[in-house]
């Protein structure tokens, strides 16, 4: 997650945070300076995640306090609701804000002012230097200062794998006015992570609302997936998401599916107008999901349960794998990635190997063995980010060595480990979360794709 929350945590003297059990009443907790604190929430419970953020802010003292925390649909335990950082980052995939919900955890809070030690602080600083003159370098990082993911859209455009109408299509006539060139054109800033160069986050105004974002995978799924053409609409459905706490391509999936389903006549929309390209009706859906009233009750289980729950074949276009909404490419001649989605771990998600590249470079109409040692690499190597709490994308966009994180981890431990034992533990990482999986019921014909692809 970006934001500063890691870096305050670390400030404040802890590594991490365990929550176990869950309380009777609404709390959340303030950590700082070394102390962990739970307190009453009840006066926060029910706000959206940046309206508490804000008041937390505000209640704390602290501006410059760290703030993660779930809006209405983690509190209703919707499945893909979020948690939301700083404004705008996001735990988003997989419903980890249902879990702070049953929790009755509304936020935590940090703010840190120590000192972090480092093994090797000269050591750190040099490769630190080296690494961020290396980025700045590239001729690439232009386009993320310039557009940040959002340049994406006009490449799947080009590629053909830009999800449109609930993946109906794979290009967008509209993709111009959603993707990287509308957002240089309507950004008011970039944002950053802490002491990142790559500034790849833009943060934009949409009827009255600052918004960081949309990103990629949010213009798809409240963009092009759903029929919406406009930019400020996009954001404004981005504004919601982070108020209310949800993911947005499981949020934008769901509304896409709903969509198609009222086109074939399988739901009444209760004069809603649910239909393709209609952004009011995407942002009542929002809301109604949030709090699991009407339709968004069929829809706040995730698309296999709805689909389950309107029947009449309606499974054939619930676009997931493993319960888990597919994100934003369409795989229907990219045989690496559409690998990569069935045998994932946690179900469709591309952060898990984003193979659809090397299905660009080697051909898409190619099934060879190179592309299953790929996506086998990508799977294993990307734990590894995640372990370390870094970004993977200057090593995926702008060709990091891997060798530099092993420098920084050493730094900062002082444990001499090679890239190669860092590898390793992220291969048993990956291998030990599709172990719980098969522990919790799924099986090789789980790693399958939608139908429609
Ligand atoms: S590249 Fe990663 S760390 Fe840098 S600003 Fe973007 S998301 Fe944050």
């Amino acid at each position: 997650m970006g934001g500063m929350f890691g870096v305050e945590l670390k400030q404040a003297g802890f590594d991490g945070v365990v929550v176990e059990g869950a309380s009777d009443r609404p709390v959340y907790l303030w950590i700082h300076d070394g102390i962990a604190e739970i307190r009453d929430a009840s006066h926060l419970w029910g706000k959206g995640s940046l309206t508490t953020e804000a008041e937390l802010r505000r209640e704390l003292g602290d501006e410059s306090i760290s703030v993660m925390s779930i809006g209405p649909a983690g509190e209703n335990l919707v499945a893909f609701a979020c948690i939301t950082c700083d404004y705008g980052n996001q735990a988003g995939r997989a419903g980890m804000g249902a879990v702070m919900g049953s929790k009755r955890l509304k936020a935590i809070a940090v703010r840190g002012e120590g000192e972090v030690p480092v093994a090797d602080p000269k050591a750190m600083e040099r490769l630190y230097r080296q690494v961020v003159d290396y980025m700045t370098s590239r001729e690439e990082i232009k386009a993320w200062w310039e557009q940040g993911l959002m340049q994406v859209i006009e490449w799947a455009q080009e590629a053909s794998c830009l999800p449109s109408y609930n993946f109906k299509d794979a290009r967008f006539e509209w993709a111009h006015l959603i993707g990287g060139e509308a957002i240089a054109r309507a950004k008011v800033k970039d944002v950053s992570c802490y002491l990142c160069p790559m500034a790849c986050k833009k943060l934009m105004r949409a009827r009255g609302r600052a918004v960081v974002g949309p990103e990629y995978e949010t213009a798809v799924f409240l963009g092009s997936n759903v029929g919406v053409s406009s930019l400020e609409d996009i954001a404004y459905a981005n504004w919601l998401c982070d108020e209310l706490g949800m993911d947005t391509i499981s949020a934008g999936a769901l509304i896409a599916f709903i969509m198609e389903c009222r086109e074939r006549g399988l739901v009444d929309d209760g004069g809603l107008d649910v239909r393709f390209g209609n952004a009011e009706a995407v942002f009542r859906l929002l809301e109604m999901i949030a709090y699991r009233r009407g339709l968004g009750a069929l829809l706040a289980d995730g698309v296999r349960e709805a689909a389950k729950r309107i029947g009449g074949g309606s499974e054939r276009f619930a676009i997931h794998v493993k319960g888990l909404e597919v994100s934003g490419y369409d795989v229907r001649a990219a045989p690496a990635m559409a690998l990569a989605y069935a045998t994932a771990d946690i179900g469709a998600h591309h952060n898990r190997a984003w193979a659809i590249t090397y299905d660009v470079k080697a051909g898409r109409d190619s099934y060879g063995e190179d592309k299953v040692r790929w996506v086998i690499y990508l799977q294993h190597v990307r734990p590894l980010f995640d372990c370390l709490g870094v970004c993977r994308l200057p090593w995926v966009e702008l060709g990091v060595d891997l060798k530099a994180y092993e420098g920084f981890y050493r730094a900062a431990t002082g444990v001499d480990l090679s890239l190669d034992d860092l590898l390793k533990a992220s291969e048993r990482v990956y291998n030990l979360t599709r172990s719980i999986g098969y522990v919790r019921g799924l099986r090789r014909e789980d790693d399958w794709l939608p139908r429609r692809f």
